[in-house]
């Protein structure tokens, strides 16, 4: 207990973020798939478009970083990005969640380009060249998000606190236009206006309502039990590993495959040459396909004939295995 404690001191006194802004599996996954696919496959445009509009929002939410930084660089408040748990059996997502000893704050961000609006019976559209079309109310998700946080804190035994939520409209060039009827304002705002917001909330509680131990404790129960949305991208889009371009992508010119002679591959396009060219590919077969990888499996996906060899590369990984001889399955490990 003393040591725990005294962790947590030295943590609180750390301008640090719980749980960072970085790009998500699935974007990661996105990524490699849609460079993987060749352009005769019809589903390549679903595959990037999806990954673009991903993108977007993950710019959106790193901008909010800038805005945040006050927070971050304050003790009191312990920030986490992307948070994922599960209530039921069913999962929800967090985009930001901020907390201190007084209440929690969820935050829901878009990074869309076309105006805001926001009409009675909580209906929000987007205006497309003057033209109303009806979207999903994003002040409606943060506090759906709220209820369901709410109600898995207590469902995990911790102290109970208020929980505030909040739409963050992270595009500078889109408006928010209020229609009558329309009750929501008090959950809106612009990135800008965030800190001011946050401000707000947190002068209207006087009390302290959870202790440094509380708040440990609600930290670490969300950090454990956060689950990074591990999709099985193939599927998702219907489609398999013989879908895919097989070989090692140049570094230099991105092309695919490279040749493999005497240790060295070598692109057939700009002829860059690369001794380590093929982890990358390893680590995209890990990432898509599966944690694990066979010998024949590694032939046909670094685009190999020889036994030997493809058993060289991946003695050299230096990966966990099970199994003997050509039966022996490679597994990823932290490194790769
Ligand atoms: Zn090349």
């Amino acid at each position: 207990v003393i040591l725990d404690e005294l962790i947590m001191m030295t943590k609180g006194m750390l301008p640090m973020y719980d749980k960072k802004c970085v790009i998500s599996l699935r974007i990661e996954k996105l990524k490699v798939l849609d460079y993987r696919l060749p352009y005769t496959d019809l589903r390549k445009v679903e595959v990037m478009n999806d990954y673009n509009s991903r993108m977007i929002g993950y710019h959106g939410e790193k901008s909010l970083e800038f805005y945040l930084e006050p927070l971050i660089q304050s003790a009191d408040f312990h920030v986490f990005h992307d948070i994922r748990l599960k209530l039921g059996d069913y999962y929800f997502q967090i985009d930001y969640l901020i907390l201190c000893n007084k209440f929690g704050l969820i935050l829901e961000v878009k990074n869309r380009s076309k105006d805001w609006c926001f009409g009675p019976f909580n209906q929000a559209s987007q205006l497309n060249n003057g033209k109303k079309e009806k979207t999903q109310n994003p002040v409606s998700q943060a506090k759906l998000q709220a209820r369901k946080l709410i109600r898995w804190l207590k469902e995990n035994h911790c102290e109970e606190f208020p929980i505030h939520y909040l739409f963050v409209n992270a595009n500078e060039k889109s408006k928010i236009i209020f229609e009558e009827g329309n009750d929501q304002k008090k959950n809106i705002c612009n990135s800008e206006g965030l800190y001011d917001k946050i401000e707000q909330i947190d002068n209207f509680y006087k009390e302290e309502l959870l202790t440094k131990k509380d708040l440990w404790k609600i930290k670490n129960l969300l950090l454990a039990n956060h689950t990074p949305d591990d999709i099985d991208i193939l599927e998702y889009f219907n489609l398999s590993l013989k879908n895919l371009l097989p070989g090692v992508q140049c570094p230099k010119c991105n092309c695919i495959p490279m040749k493999y002679h005497y240790g060295v591959w070598t692109c057939c396009h700009c002829k860059e040459k690369s001794k380590t060219a093929h982890i990358k590919a390893i680590e995209e077969y890990f990432l898509l396909i599966k944690p694990s990888i066979t010998n024949s499996e590694l032939r046909y996906f670094l685009q190999i004939n020889s036994i030997k060899i493809a058993n060289t590369i991946l003695t050299s990984l230096k990966l966990p295995f099970s199994g003997k001889f050509k039966d022996r399955v490679y597994y990823k490990s932290l490194t790769l």
